[in-house]
């Protein structure tokens, strides 16, 4: 039985693995990244806080014992559902059963200035990238020629006041404070960044307890952080981003974590995709109006849960918690016994504001201040893939707040010298 994973994220991956525990069945796990990766701390990655490396792990490592699993490097790019048949830009792979686990991609909402000059906040690549840009901004910064060069260059505008903006805007007045004031005489005594973070909506860390959101604001402000408000991003023309409201910022770094869109699955019939594009599914995660065709994550919408009537919130515990379900769900269809239904276990949401400060909503209660920072590292550090990996984000992290100053900011430019286009 040839069983087929379309991305290997947090869904993805907690499905591969349970799987694999059954020698009966063949896996293949295609993805466009050699390696899983952990969402929740690519900002410590853009504001070179933590190495890349931490929040990464091959698949080939992960599956090495596994003899039953495959692992094919491509992108998808089509879905054959009546040959049972994918096609990826690496060739095609046949599937008894096919599950679609490709998570989302960034929403620009069709602002054509914005997707082709803001920086994303979604990928490793977008973390590097975003982390070269500040860090080469700095440096012109220091050397700009004009009052209006430096301004430019030491101004960031961060679309998007959820978790992501909320905790890039913090750790960057972190920088701001304990590093640019201490490395950059041209800047001192306080630092020069001026972040600037912006939302649509009336409060940040929208869907976060009235007190979160509060402690949110304030932390930040007491920061220096200017939070604007109930007016969005409407365009990015000639260096200087247009606000709904009227106003402009001149700024070289708009960051955009406005929003995403679940990623294309070309082939499933028009009548199976839903509100952004996610695929519609059943309670048992099974794709609507097709055979032997499951998505599970931030990819699917699923609206048989009846606390959930609307679909579940884009986290990391619903793709963990429906990727096990349909693992045991898939071993219940081979062994012709009843399915379980999909219901999300709902553990709470945090966000960390800067060292020291976070917010945790627990289902029955919040906290705030030193002890949710420390359940914050605390709880991201459990789903970390790989023990190693475990242990250098304690000790970077212990480093790193200890000393207020990682040595991780170099500028580190890509090339692709040795690429054999002729290949
Ligand atoms: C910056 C950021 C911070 C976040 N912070 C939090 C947080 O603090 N707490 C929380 O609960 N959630 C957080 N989230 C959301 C959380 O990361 C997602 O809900 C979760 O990753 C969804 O898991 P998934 O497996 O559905 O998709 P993903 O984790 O996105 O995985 C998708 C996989 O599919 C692969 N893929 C994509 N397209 C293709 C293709 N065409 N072909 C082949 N492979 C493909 C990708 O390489 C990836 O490996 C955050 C997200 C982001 C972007």
């Amino acid at each position: 039985m040839n069983i087929v994973i379309v991305g290997g994220g947090f869904a993805g991956m907690n499905l591969a693995k349970q799987l694999s525990k059954n020698k009966s069945l063949n896996i293949t796990l295609i993805d466009k990244n050699n390696y899983h990766f952990f969402p929740p701390l690519i900002y410590q990655v853009a504001t070179a806080f933590i190495e890349t490396s931490i929040i990464t792990y091959p698949f080939r490592k992960m599956f090495s014992k596994a003899a039953n699993f495959r692992f094919h490097y491509g992108e998808l790019k089509a879905i054959d559902v009546s040959e049972k048949v994918v096609s990826t830009s690496s060739g095609e792979v046949s599937y008894d059963y096919l599950v679609l686990a490709m998570g989302t991609e960034t929403n620009y909402f069709g602002m054509e200035n914005v997707e082709k000059y803001a920086v994303p906040m979604k990928t490793i690549d977008d973390a590097i990238n975003l982390r070269n840009h500040i860090l080469r901004n700095g440096e012109r910064a220091a050397q700009g020629h004009s009052d209006a060069d430096r301004e430019r260059f030491s101004t960031i505008v961060i679309s998007g006041g959820g978790p992501t903006g909320v905790e890039l805007a913090g750790m960057l007045a972190y920088m701001n404070k304990k590093i640019l004031a201490k490395e950059y005489p041209e800047f001192s005594p306080n630092g020069r960044m001026r972040i600037v973070l912006v939302d649509m909506a009336p409060s940040l860390l929208g869907p976060m307890s009235k007190k979160s959101q509060q402690e949110a604001y304030e932390v930040l402000q007491d920061m220096g952080v200017e939070v604007k408000l109930n007016t969005g991003v409407k365009d990015y023309v000639d260096g200087k981003v247009i606000f709904a409201d009227g106003s402009t910022i001149a700024t070289d770094t708009l960051i955009w974590s406005s929003g995403v869109i679940a990623k294309e699955a070309p082939g499933l019939p028009k009548e199976s995709i839903g509100r952004g594009r996610r695929i519609l599914v059943d309670a048992y995660n099974k794709v609507q109006g097709v055979d032997d065709v499951f998505a599970i994550g931030d990819i699917c919408l699923q609206t048989s849960d009846t606390a959930f009537p609307n679909g579940h919130p884009q986290l990391a515990q619903v793709a963990i918690q429906q990727g096990k379900l349909l693992a045991k769900n898939l071993d219940n269809i081979l062994e012709k016994r009843p399915l379980e239904a999909f219901k999300y276990n709902d553990k709470g949401s945090m966000a960390i504001i800067t060292k020291n400060k976070a917010v945790v909503d627990l289902p029955k209660f919040t906290f705030t201040g030193w002890f949710a920072w420390l359940t914050w590292l605390f709880i991201h550090i459990i789903p970390i893939a790989g023990f190693r990996n475990k242990i250098k984000l304690v000790t970077g992290w212990f480093w790193s707040f200890l000393t207020n100053n990682p040595s991780l900011r170099l500028i580190i430019r890509p090339n692709t010298q040795g690429d054999n286009k002729s290949a």
